[in-house]
């Protein structure tokens, strides 16, 4: 049986690396199913969009701290919850 652990494994290699055709049909049917996993892939997504805004040098300062508090506020979250640099 196709566990959440191995749901969350292939959810992080799929950062990585291109998936096989059945890894990632799995995981699609998983992810329908399960809405931990659903969570933790549109968790892992904010967070490489976060990444990639932060480590990004073609944006001023100003420019990253909008952008993450439009990326936050579009998943929810309370921008003023979190520290500013
Ligand atoms: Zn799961």
């Amino acid at each position: 049986m196709f566990m959440c652990s191995s749901a969350t494994r292939l959810i992080s290699d799929a950062c990585d690396r291109r998936l096989a055709v059945r890894e990632l049909v799995t995981l699609r049917f998983h992810v329908t199913i399960c809405p931990h996993c659903r969570r933790y892939r549109q968790q892992l997504a904010v967070i490489q969009r976060l990444v990639q805004l932060c480590t990004g040098d073609h944006l001023s300062p100003e420019a990253v701290s909008a952008s993450v508090r439009r990326v936050l506020k579009r998943q929810g979250l309370d921008p003023d919850a979190f520290p500013r640099s």
